[in-house]
């Protein structure tokens, strides 16, 4: 098998790639939805089909304008050292040159992936597969997006065997490492009709999604599932302050409660902490509606006691 430095010099071609000052997001960006597929126990190898949309958006969101256009490119283009195409012999025996248009690869049969010495390689190697990821989100992408990118491609960052909280719930913490799932951001900020449920923040750049994230009430980190009573559709500025325990919630109303730690300067009633004491803005649903038993956990844990009056 791969040993760790074989496997990190077959992906080093990325890196190498970047340092030409061209900006192409496409290669990494595929290369991170594969990582973070096998990281949740997915088979080897994609139809490019089940990548189209996860490639379109993710270029829409990282990439230039109209990048999401080329999304294809990586999926044939990647190094045959690493990456794998399957399909019709008229297709996969194509000069590398003549890259298929996107019907082509839409077609049946046309799979890829990880060449499979490197899928076993980071399948056996979890916390490998996390540094492989590192590099190419340190060769690619400027330090404030890492975290953006990641929740997206669905990649769980964090050492491969993360202490769970002792008071994590026992139904969910069970120890099973789970990753992140790409799906609960979508579905928590579908949830909120992709607005803020503190402050209303719904700002898009053309159709997606801008600084809007979705936090998990009981942490990820300590066995919280990735369900929508679980999660809440916040803008960067109110997840960060939400993760830092400044505001949580009150179990019964679903009222915003900030902390008596959280201080603001003169324009602190008229500013941050006028959600104080305000109901959050609904998920379209009560079904999706935050969990008490989610709370409950987020209060005893992260919320910074006692609560402003
Ligand atoms: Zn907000």
């Amino acid at each position: 098998m791969l040993n760790a430095d074989q496997t990190i010099a077959l992906f080093e071609g990325l890196r190498r790639a970047q340092s030409n000052g061209r900006y192409a997001p496409h290669k990494p960006l595929l290369v991170l939805l594969a990582l973070a597929r096998i990281q949740r126990g997915d088979a080897r190898l994609v139809p490019f089909a089940d990548v189209d949309k996860p490639l379109q958006n993710l270029l829409a969101e990282f990439g230039p304008s109209g990048s999401a256009k080329s999304r294809h490119y990586p999926y044939w283009h990647l190094d045959r050292a690493l990456w794998q195409v399957n399909g019709p012999a008229t297709l996969v025996n194509r000069a590398l040159g003549a890259t298929p248009n996107l019907s082509e690869l839409r077609q049946d049969g046309v799979q890829a992936g990880f060449a499979p010495e490197v899928d076993a390689a980071l399948r056996a190697q979890p916390d490998l597969l996390v540094r492989v990821a590192q590099r190419v989100l340190d060769a690619y992408f400027p330090p404030t997006l890492h975290a953006d990118i990641a929740a997206v491609v669905g990649l769980d960052l964090s050492p491969p065997t993360p202490e769970v909280r002792e008071n994590a719930a026992p139904a969910y913490g069970a120890g099973a490492k789970r990753a992140r799932s790409a799906r609960f951001r979508e579905q928590v900020l579908l949830a909120y009709e992709h607005r803020c449920c503190v402050c209303g923040f719904d700002l898009r750049i053309g159709n997606v999604s801008a600084g809007l994230e979705a936090a998990h009430i009981q942490w990820h980190t300590a066995g919280g599932p990735d369900v929508e009573p679980n999660g809440l559709s916040l803008c960067a500025l109110h997840h960060k302050l939400f993760d830092l325990g400044a505001f949580t919630l009150e179990p019964g109303d679903l009222r915003i409660v900030f902390s008596r730690h959280a201080i603001a300067g003169s324009k602190g009633l008229s500013g941050e902490l006028k959600h104080h004491g305000q109901p959050l803005l609904r998920p379209q649903s009560p079904d999706l509606l935050p969990g008490p038993e989610f709370i409950e956990w987020n209060q005893h844990n992260v919320f910074k006691t006692p609560a402003r009056v």
